[in-house]
């Protein structure tokens, strides 16, 4: 079995909108063994999504498409595989009903346009779709199987899990490739190649991807032809190489969520004072459901006169020192602790750019400063690369990891139940 992915879209042909549904398929495939032979991106145009259907169809026995099942009149996929395969359309009137239904628990009346996301390709499987109006559908024809699928990522995902890969278990009659997941933080990419050069010693490269971003790094391990208890032999080998700079274990973790459960466990607070991050840290950290149980709230204090109109720092010590400062952000940190009231503090002070760098604290500088619940202070300077964005991006990021580690190291018997398979608890190095 080889396979084609379709995207439909007119949006996706532009400059702003990228289709990433086809690395979710993708990533779906491969764990059951099959390799997708093409690829394609289609405008919302009928007589062109049909002629690629038809091609795809050609070459591989299982097109997936994705996008262009919605209620408006641009959404032509139901349209075009009909075509493609000289079959009807049928209006399947319970499905009508189904999508009134969902319209009727948000206090809504279905519009008239929607009733065209109940048309279903003559002797098609409708795939129940629990998170959208239009269900999925699968067609099986001479030349291979058709899936239709939604293009709305979140809606997407459902039916990757929920009718694709059943399907695909099935019809591969094997189980999915096992799967592990370990999450780096605030480790150059270079550096890890460097690390984990004894892994690939004993073990070779294959099945083992490196997906790394400013700051981040995501591990993905398969067990490819290997057994179970190989890749559990693998992950041990690179959990032990890497230590506590693995912080998550699941695939959807971030720090900020690794972060919230290490504050929760802990029954402490936290609070920020932001400078150059502008609130970015409280932003990740009030990103995940539940913050409000450990996040306290934040100071964005952009200007010297709220931090000392806010943190209470003292004129005299700007003056003295410069904003970005170990000084500053250690007096910031604790500011923070005792006017916001939290337990924990995290203090950034940096040089973003791309103005403002001098020659001691040229741009990409950033002063990161934590306080403990006890009032002691951790600091750490950094020099990021890159612009602005970057910049502010790594500086969140290392700042919640220095939290994270505090944490991790921190008497926290409770915490024992995350331990190894969510979380590498361990005394930080200071
Ligand atoms: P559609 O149902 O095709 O109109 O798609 C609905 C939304 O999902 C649009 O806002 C698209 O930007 C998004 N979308 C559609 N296809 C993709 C894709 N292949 N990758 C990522 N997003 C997509
Ligand atoms: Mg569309």
């Amino acid at each position: 079995m080889q396979a084609a992915i379709l995207a439909v879209g007119s949006e996706l042909l532009g400059t702003d909108r990228l289709d990433t549904n086809s690395l979710r398929i993708t990533e779906s495939l491969h764990r059951f063994g099959v390799p997708v032979r093409r690829k394609a991106v289609v405008g919302d145009d009928i007589d062109e999504l049909a002629t690629e259907i038809t091609h795809a169809l050609a070459r591989c026995s299982l097109v997936i498409v994705t996008g262009g099942i919605g209620p408006t009149s641009d959404d032509l996929t139901r349209e075009a595989v009909a075509q493609a395969l000289g079959r009807k359309l049928e209006r399947q009137q319970w499905i009508v009903e189904d999508i009134r239904a969902k319209f009727a628990r948000f206090g809504r009346e279905m519009p008239d346009v929607n009733r065209k996301q109940a048309d279903v390709i003559e002797g098609a499987e409708v795939l129940p779709n629990r998170r959208g109006t239009a269900p999925g559908q699968r067609v099986d024809a001479p030349a291979g199987s058709i899936f239709l699928l939604p293009g709305v990522p979140h809606e997407l995902e459902g039916l990757v899990t929920g009718a694709l890969e059943p399907w695909l278990a099935d019809a591969r009659g094997r189980s999915a490739v096992g799967m592990r997941w370990l999450k780096v933080a605030c480790v150059p990419e270079s550096s890890l190649e460097q690390l984990i050069a004894p892994f690939f010693e004993e073990f070779g490269s294959e099945g083992l991807s490196i997906l790394s971003r400013p700051g981040e790094i995501l591990l993905q391990l398969s067990d490819g032809a290997s057994s179970e208890q190989g890749l559990a032999e693998r992950e041990e080998r690179l959990g032990s190489i890497l230590g506590d700079a693995i912080y998550g274990r699941r695939r959807e973790d971030s720090l900020e969520r690794t972060v919230g459960e290490l504050l929760r466990v802990s029954g402490t607070t936290v609070v920020t004072a932001e400078s150059c991050t502008g609130g970015l840290i409280a932003e990740r950290l009030t990103r995940v459901p539940g913050s409000s149980d450990y996040f306290l709230g934040a100071a964005v204090t952009y200007s010297n006169r709220l931090k000392t109109a806010l943190l209470g720092i003292d004129e005299a010590l700007l003056e003295a020192h410069g904003a970005v400062s170990r000084e500053v952000v250690t007096a910031m940190a604790r500011g923070a602790r005792g006017r916001l009231g939290g337990d924990w503090a995290i203090a950034v002070s940096g040089v973003a750019g791309p103005e403002g760098g001098s020659e001691d604290k040229p741009v990409g500088t950033v002063d990161l400063a934590v306080a403990s619940p006890s009032d002691e202070v951790r600091y750490l300077r950094a020099r990021f690369p890159g612009g602005r964005g970057r910049i502010r991006e790594q500086a969140s990021q290392w700042a919640l990891d220095m939290l994270r580690r505090w944490l991790a190291g921190a008497e926290r018997p409770d915490a024992s139940h995350l331990a190894p398979r969510n979380l590498v608890v361990r005394q930080a190095a200071r």
